[in-house]
Formats: structure tokens, sequence, C-alpha cells
């Protein structure tokens, strides 16, 4: 396989497909270029930062259609470390889970283990499908994720019938910003910014209801140990000054802040949902169309518009694929590592240029041809 080459006039503009970290735009690097010796090295406590971190948090919240009384609460750690503040600080006695990947899973097990919370129900689906959380008496928090990343499985975002006063905490981590939805269907719509927002990791964001605000100070307010770092009510001080509880990685915030301000000036997530709706339809279409590679989410309306899992018949080994490409500058269309399936995953983020999801599948037409 050494020997395959790919022309250049059939590789995509840009060859980066990840389904997190994900393509960084080349305008969202010069405005970080533009500001690198002004903004970048500067306190986060003064004007210049607080106005950055108020632009993301206004951008956000127009982007998103905020309801009335949501707020837009940021911290250090990413998603991950959001699990851990939403443990502590929004369920209250038990949380119920909907797992159907490694993403959901992983909340799942983390309210499953907290000592101080009743043991979490949980509904599972297998990979390539969907579960949806369903009522329980005596839970007072939902959680699902929006889009199942390493799956490539889009649920539904509504809140659980019968549920009253429950929190709905939905992982939008990697749907958030490609795809559009109803807040007010939750308490808590939580994501991180190296997916469909096109910046670096390393921060945790959030659109809580006045409800989910409340949940934390009464949990806070009791006798549960919460560390400082992990509170939302201490993040929440701190988001409403335009802040953080410690130092921010202040290029994150500026690359974040472009990708916000670049899809509103574009129409917003109607206009993001409109163009990785248009990248997947081909993905898919042309999996459709090979006789050696299908869709592996089975039906059509569970598939994902921003991270495509395409399967391979067995005499085309993705691992050549993805090696061949890769050496071609064409990188991260591997599979999830857990998934264990040979499959191609490709990441179809607002960021990425449908016609290069064109160009992309060509490469790999080419690819297939030489090695069958
Ligand atoms: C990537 C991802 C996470 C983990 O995000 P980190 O910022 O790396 O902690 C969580 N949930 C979903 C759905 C993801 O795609």
């Amino acid at each position: 396989m050494s020997h395959l080459t790919i022309p250049a006039d059939l590789l995509p503009r840009d060859g980066r497909f990840g389904s997190g970290p994900s393509k960084v735009r080349r305008e969202q690097v010069d405005a970080l270029a533009a500001v690198g010796t002004t903004l970048l090295g500067t306190s986060h406590r003064q004007a210049p930062v607080r106005s950055l971190v108020g632009r993301v948090r206004a951008g956000l919240a127009a982007l998103f259609d905020a309801p009335d009384g949501y707020e837009v609460v940021l911290g250090n750690g990413g998603s991950t470390t959001f699990w851990d503040v939403a443990t502590l600080c929004l369920v209250q006695e038990r949380a119920a889970h909907a797992r159907f990947g490694e993403f959901g899973a992983k909340f799942a097990a983390a309210t499953t283990r907290a000592p101080f919370l009743a043991p979490s129900h949980v509904v599972s689906a297998p990979a390539g499908q969907v579960a949806v959380p369903e009522h329980v008496d005596g839970v007072d928090a939902y959680a699902w994720p929006h889009n199942e990343t390493s799956t490539g499985v889009i649920a539904p975002v509504r809140r659980v019938a019968g549920s009253r006063d429950a929190l709905m905490l939905v992982d939008g981590t990697s749907a958030a910003g490609g795809t559009t939805l109803d807040v007010s269907q939750t308490d808590v719509y939580y994501f991180a910014p190296q997916k469909s927002f096109a910046s670096d990791g390393g921060l945790w964001l959030a659109l809580a209801s006045p409800a989910a605000v409340e949940r934390a100070a009464r949990v806070e307010g009791g006798d549960r140990w919460v560390p400082e770092s992990l509170s939302f009510t201490t993040a929440v001080t701190n988001s409403r000054a335009d802040q953080t509880l410690n130092t921010p990685a202040v290029a994150t915030l500026v690359l974040l802040a472009e990708q916000i301000d670049w899809m509103l000036e574009q129409g917003g997530l109607a206009w993001a949902a409109q163009r990785t709706a248009t990248s997947a339809g081909h993905l898919y279409s042309w999996a459709e169309s090979r006789d050696w590679a299908a869709p592996f989410v089975a039906d059509p309306a569970l598939r994902s518009p921003v991270v495509g899992t395409v399967d391979l018949a067995p005499e085309v080994e993705a691992s050549t694929v993805t090696a061949v490409l890769r050496r071609h500058g064409v990188v991260d269309i591997e599979p999830y590592r857990k998934l264990g399936r040979n499959q191609l995953r490709v990441g179809m983020y607002p960021a990425v240029e449908p016609d290069d999801v064109l160009a992309l599948t060509a490469c790999i037409d080419h690819v297939v041809e030489q090695l069958v």
C-alpha cells in the first residue's frame, strides 16, 4: 500500500476531518495572530479578555436563541469535567441516563459511582441505535447526549414526559453549533469548543435554565462537599462577570469567538445545520451507492449530520484506506477506537466545506479502486 497515491487534483482543499479536535478555519487562525501581541498574554481579570468572554457569552445566547432567563455559563476542564460538576451540583438524589455509546456511558458511570447519590437508572441501546430516557419516579435529573460522537447517532432533544421539576442535562458537545434544537427542552445544554465550534479543547460551556441555577444553589447550600473548582454556582457567579474561576486559555476563547461570530454572520444555527446536512447527505448517499460501503447507522433518521460513520466491507481494510489518506494529508477519519469496527468516521462540522466532503469520497473511491 506504500505505492498507492492519490492525484493532487482529487484531494480536498483542507484535509482535516477529525471529530474533535476538528478543523480550525484559516480566518480564525489569522484573527488569533492579529491579537497575538495585544490580547494574548494579558490578564483575564481586565477588560480586553473579559469583553472577549462577554462576546462568547452573548454570541452563544444569540446563536441558540436562548429562552428568557437562560444564561451562558463557562468553566475550565471540558465536557468531561462538566460531568463531575453536574454529578456534584445538579443531581439531587438520583439521575437517569440514556446510554448508546461511549460518551453517554461515561456520564452514566460518573453518577453511578457517586457515593452520595442513589444508583442511577440507565436505559441502553447498542452502538448505532438510540435510547431515550424514560420517566422514573424519584429521578431528579435526566441525561443523554444530543449526538453520540463515538457512533454517529443523533438523538431527539425533548423533555421526558411527566418529569415535573427534574432537570434535563443534554450533552451537546459535538452537536452544538452544527444542528438546530429547542433549548427550552433542556435545563443544561453543555458542550466544549473543539467540535462544531472549531476551537481548542479545555473549556466547558453551558446554556443553563433558572431551574438549573436554583438546583445548584440548593444542592451546594446543603451538606454535600463540593470542591470549588467543580462548583456550578461558582462558575455562574464568575460567568456573570465574564470571568472564569481560574485562568482560561485566551487563545481558545479567541478562536471560539471568531467561529461563533462567523456562524451568526452566515445565518446562524439554521445556516450551520443546512451546511452540515449538505455534507452528511453526500457522505451517506455515497456510502449507500458503493457495494463495499454502507452507513453504520441503519435508521436514516438517526444518522448524525456532524459525525458520519461508514462501515466498509471486510475486503476493504479501513486501516489501509486511512493510512493512504493520512500520507496525503487527509487525516482523522479513523473510527472511534473502542468501537472496534472496520469503519471510517468523518467529522462534518460547520467549518468543513461540503465540497471537501465530496473530494474526500472521491479520494476514498480512488484508493479502493486500486486496492480491490
Ligand atoms: C468529545 C465529547 C466529550 C468529551 O469532551 P472533552 O471536552 O474532551 O471532555 C463528551 N461528550 C461528547 C458527546 C463528545 O463528543
